[in-house]
């Protein structure tokens, strides 16, 4: 039995002041069942969380990871260092870092593995553009997104890894997909696991692309989807919990 996940990816905004009342609000709340959550803050804002969250079951992690270990790679930090500041997780791969980085699909995996090797959980994000969408290319451009992290990270770790489906043309626009048409994509997914490495049935396939409070319900009702990675709505602690209680409604009407 898969428990629910609630990511809140902040992207590049906070401050020491706003991120003290979020989080805050985040620890005090009450969550009735199985279902966690996660934070993503921009990296100088990490030591905030673990000394706020210290205490609580919110996990937090950090946005990007370096495929390298250690050395002179300025402006990079490494999977010990995450793992230092009390990391339990990390992204890879958001289609803003494979965008505005060109980050390859090899590299996501470069640095799954690297995630992995340092006891992080990381959360590969996939997903196809409008353009894709439109010529029907969605499930052939996540299969060659998923593929080299396939090939590239053991077996069994695919209890560990996280996946997020991020149709890019649904993040920060508004428009979320239908519950439908992403509940297909995400049984595609862990069909591909499965065949390659016969060991999906544990693994957390998120959705994110403009989840809110208002339509979350409707994508956790789905089969194979296991939690959303929120962008815009997790900056707004009443927004996020909203989310996470729909997840946690959800979670319990299958228990
Ligand atoms: C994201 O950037 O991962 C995301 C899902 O953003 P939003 O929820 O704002 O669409």
């Amino acid at each position: 039995m898969r428990s629910k996940l609630i990511a809140g990816n902040w992207k590049m905004n906070g401050s020491r002041a706003q991120n003290e009342d979020l989080l805050n609000a985040l620890k005090t709340a009450t969550l009735t069942s199985q279902t966690n959550l996660a934070i993503f803050p921009p990296a100088p804002y990490l030591m905030q969380c673990q000394s706020i969250l210290s205490g609580s079951k919110i996990q937090y992690g950090a946005q990007d990871i370096s495929a390298q270990q250690n050395g002179a790679y300025t402006g990079e930090w490494s999977g010990a260092m995450l793992a230092d500041c009390g990391c339990q997780m990390v992204i890879v791969g958001h289609s803003e870092r494979r965008t505005y980085h060109n980050e390859s699909s090899s590299y996501v995996a470069e640095k799954t593995a690297t995630a992995l090797a340092n006891g992080l959980r990381p959360i590969v994000c996939v997903g196809e553009s409008a353009q894709q969408r439109q010529d029907n290319q969605t499930k052939a451009t996540i299969e060659a997104q998923l593929l080299p992290v396939l090939t590239r990270c053991p077996k069994d770790a695919w209890s560990k890894i996280i996946v997020a489906y991020e149709p890019i043309w649904a993040i920060g626009s508004g428009v979320a997909a239908n519950p439908e048409d992403a509940e297909d994509v995400h049984q595609f997914i862990r069909d591909l696991i499965t065949n390659k490495v016969n060991q999906a049935q544990e693994t957390l396939i998120l959705y994110g692309g403009s989840v809110k409070a208002n339509n979350a319900q409707t994508f956790f009702a789905m089969p194979n989807i296991d939690g959303a990675l929120v962008g815009g709505a997790s900056l707004q602690a009443h927004d996020f919990l909203m989310i996470a209680q729909a997840a946690a409604r959800a979670q319990e009407s299958t228990n």
